[in-house]
């Protein structure tokens, strides 16, 4: 049988208190039995010395001998005590005998104290004993008393309404908390069920497709938190990766479009004769379709990073060689511009993905290149602190507008349609140095400023996490 997490919760709360209450109730009543009984024979041992010593007094030597009212009273009050006393002289003729003086009384007494302890105990094996005490008057024998009373102990009357009024306090204690437990335990597992069943209605709509919804509340109990927190990331990336998957074949499909519809129509035209299929048409046409390649590779290449399981092939190795090899390779296309480049060489290890950071350095000095005019100057900056690499490529070309600047990682944003188009860039370029990054837990940032230039700073953990 599966039982809800309240119920299981508001079960052991009770079961919990359920056994408190028992194991003091059972304790208390243990020790309490133990202690009492010690308490009352102590109690016992000290009636019977002050008895004696009362009795012992009664004794005068200038020949009266016992004092018989005396005793009279200290007889009839031990019995009231629930001692029988007997006493003898030293000839062992007995001077007070407390049965000679009320028989009835006497077995009353012990009758009654039998039942006291018959309520208390099922199985107490008491009865009447008695214990002797030799009496002297200056250090001679004077005769002895005998004190009965029901042993080993026995409990008054005031002492069974003690120990029951003890047992009353406790079952109201007992009751009032299993009744806090019931309702400390139902409001803990409404506070644990409540969010845990907005986990599992939103966890639900996910696996239907539905990645609008988050848990707003943020539960105070560690684990709930980390749960909520975790199912809102997971709608966030999935509804994240919905809208870059909706957004990507919407983009692809317009991208494709213009060129196509471009190649079409010439072709279409070379068809039907109006255009001759010479080698400057057949050219432009082959250039377009080398464009169409190079987006179409640019988009799977950007898919493939943009994926959140981007895996990252991490080494060691000396980012400032591979700067300097990557801008050797630019050297000719920088030389033929007449762009000026700058970057001075040091040691600087980084533990990253070589390809990817190669691609990226590729793709901010391939725009570098394209934006910068002849004359122009690039500039390689390279720094380090304890944990991180930061680069910048810094170039004095024609800038980005302030409008256009927050865009420039989007997919396929080209601040300038026209131009770009004659630079062949297809707006993705940017998008994968961004996703490149992000796979790195990197950052980067742009500054710039048309007609003055652009900085784009790259910063990188320096060690694998
Ligand atoms: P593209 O392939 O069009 O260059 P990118 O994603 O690399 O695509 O860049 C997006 C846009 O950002 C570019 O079209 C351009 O307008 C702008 N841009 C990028 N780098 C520079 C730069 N160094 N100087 C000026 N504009 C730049």
């Amino acid at each position: 049988m599966k039982l809800s997490l309240r119920t299981k919760l508001s079960l052991s709360y009770v079961l919990v208190a359920l056994l408190l209450v028992a194991a003091i109730s059972f304790l208390s009543n243990f020790f309490l039995d133990k202690q009492f009984q010690s308490y009352v024979l102590s109690q016992q041992e000290q009636k019977n010395k002050s008895t004696v010593t009362r009795i012992n007094q009664q004794y005068n030597d200038n020949g009266k001998g016992w004092n018989g009212v005396n005793l009279e009273n200290i007889g009839e009050s031990a019995l009231e005590d629930g001692i029988i006393i007997k006493l003898k002289d030293s000839t062992g003729k007995t001077i007070w005998d407390a049965r000679l003086h009320n028989k009835g009384l006497c077995s009353k007494m012990l009758s009654h104290m039998e039942e006291n302890m018959a309520s208390r105990y099922n199985d107490f094996k008491g009865g009447y004993v008695e214990k002797e005490y030799p009496l002297t008057y200056n250090a001679r024998e004077i005769g002895n008393v005998k004190l009965g009373y029901y042993g080993p102990f026995y409990f008054t009357d005031d002492d069974l309404d003690f120990i029951s009024t003890l047992n009353s306090i406790l079952l109201v204690v007992g009751a009032g908390a299993l009744l806090f437990a019931l309702l400390l335990g139902a409001y803990m597992a409404r506070r644990l069920s409540n969010p845990i069943s907005r986990v599992i209605k939103s966890a639900n709509q996910i696996a239907k497709g539905d990645f609008s919804g988050r848990i707003p509340e943020i539960s105070n109990t560690k684990e709930i938190g980390e749960l909520t927190t975790t199912i809102n990331g997971l709608a966030e990336t999935l509804e994240g990766q919905e809208t870059l998957r909706k957004h990507l074949s919407a983009d692809v499909a317009h991208e494709l479009n213009t060129p196509l519809a471009t190649l079409q129509s010439h072709i279409e035209a070379m068809i039907d004769g109006i255009w001759k299929p010479d080698k400057q048409r057949l050219k432009s046409c082959h250039e377009e379709v080398i464009r169409i390649n190079k987006l179409v590779k640019d988009i799977e290449k950007l898919a493939r990073y943009e994926s959140e399981n981007l895996n990252l092939h991490k080494t060691d190795f000396d980012l400032s060689a591979l700067i300097q090899n990557i801008t050797g390779n630019f050297e000719a296309d920088f030389a033929n511009k007449g762009i000026n480049i700058n970057f001075t060489d040091r040691k600087h290890k980084i533990n990253a993905d070589k390809d990817k950071i190669s691609q990226v350095l590729v793709n901010l000095l391939s725009n570098a290149l394209k934006y910068t005019e002849k004359g122009g100057s690039i500039d390689i900056e390279l720094k380090e602190t304890t944990d991180k690499i930061a680069f910048s490529v810094k170039d004095n070309g024609i800038g980005i507008s302030s409008e256009d600047l927050p865009h420039v990682f989007e997919r396929f944003f080209r601040a300038d349609k026209s131009r770009n188009r004659m630079t062949g860039g297809s707006g993705i370029g940017l998008s994968i140095v961004k996703a490149i990054i992000d796979a790195h837990k990197g950052s980067i940032d742009v500054n710039s400023e048309p007609a003055k230039g652009t900085e784009f700073i790259v910063i990188l953990p320096k060690h694998a996490e």
